[in-house]
């Protein structure tokens, strides 16, 4: 035990001390992870609707822990954010999802989520570019998910990086719409591809009228704007028919399917394909 001065010993806390410790022997797991080869991506499907076809992948991180099993993303994100892990993670996950989507039908599309952090690092063109040029993807089916609080930082800085990527072919879309607190008008500063509604918003409109009102609002309006809507969770047929009805151009969730392993994806494809 720690030897503390009389004063000091009546603010220790035992349950205090052993969460900082966890969270420390965490963060020297997570940044050795990358080297140890514990990190995998899982593929989600997103389905056009229209088209009644898959569209592309988005692809989810998850780390195999040792001892703690399969974590999750959001337990070591924001860790791995706070830390700078994020920078080499991100780079891993979008070198390893251009590659992966090579092999897959050059219709298809890959999503990669890019957090906020990453984009505080004018590197991220870089290595978005190389991640591109070590594949040989095509730029045009590689697309970035960012979110509302990308876009609160320097946003001067943060609108040129977009453009840069932009400018390579690659296309960016506003993931979590709707729950941040950047105003609307960072939508006449950049040609979003995509909305993705958060999964809040579906879940409350099955009870609330109001939620209802609102998603329908945000459908017509990325309808108006020319861009394509993403509905995330979607878990039902109600839902999926609702949003059908609504325009919603794109629906990703549990009723289309689980996120997948790499390996899964052609099985997958092929026996979901229209007969
Ligand atoms: P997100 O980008 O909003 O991803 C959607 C999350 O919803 C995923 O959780 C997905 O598995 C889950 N999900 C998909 N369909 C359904 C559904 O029908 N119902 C429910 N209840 N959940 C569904 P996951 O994989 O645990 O990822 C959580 C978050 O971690 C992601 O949220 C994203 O913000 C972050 N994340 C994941 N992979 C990466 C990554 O490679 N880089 C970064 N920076 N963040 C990542
Ligand atoms: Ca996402
Ligand atoms: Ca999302
Ligand atoms: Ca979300």
């Amino acid at each position: 035990a720690k030897r503390l001065g009389r004063s000091r010993l009546c603010f220790f806390d035992p349950q205090l001390e052993s969460r900082a410790l966890a969270r420390r022997n965490l963060e020297l797991d997570l940044r050795r992870a990358l080297g140890l080869r514990q990190f995998s991506l899982l593929y989600q499907p997103q389905k056009s609707i229209s088209g009644n076809r898959i569209s592309g992948f988005e692809a989810l991180i998850r780390w195999d822990h040792p001892s703690r099993g399969r974590v999750s993303p959001v337990d070591f994100i924001s860790l791995a954010e706070e830390i700078g892990e994020i920078h080499p993670i991100g780079e891993w996950v979008l070198k390893t999802a251009c590659r992966q989507a090579t092999t897959w039908d050059s219709q298809l599309s890959v999503a990669v989520n890019i957090s906020p952090v990453q984009f505080e690092n004018d590197d991220i063109v870089n290595v978005v570019a190389k991640a591109l040029e070590t594949s040989g993807l095509a730029p045009e089916r590689l697309e970035l998910e960012i979110t509302e609080s990308t876009l609160l930082g320097d946003s001067d800085e943060v609108m040129r990086r977009l453009w840069g990527i932009k400018a390579m072919g690659v296309s960016i879309a506003m993931d979590d719409f709707g729950t941040g607190y950047a105003s609307l008008s960072y939508l006449n500063s950049f040609p979003f591809s995509k909305l993705k509604i958060d999964r809040t918003f579906l879940q409350q409109a099955e009870h609330s009228p109001r939620s209802k009102a609102l998603m329908k609002a945000i459908l017509s309006m990325g309808e108006s704007l020319g861009m394509a809507t993403v509905a995330e969770g979607v878990e039902t047929l109600d839902q999926y028919e609702e949003l059908s009805r609504g325009g919603c151009t794109t629906a990703q969730g549990y009723y289309i399917a689980r996120p997948m392993a790499p390996e899964a994806i052609e099985e997958y494809l092929r026996s979901s394909r229209p007969t």
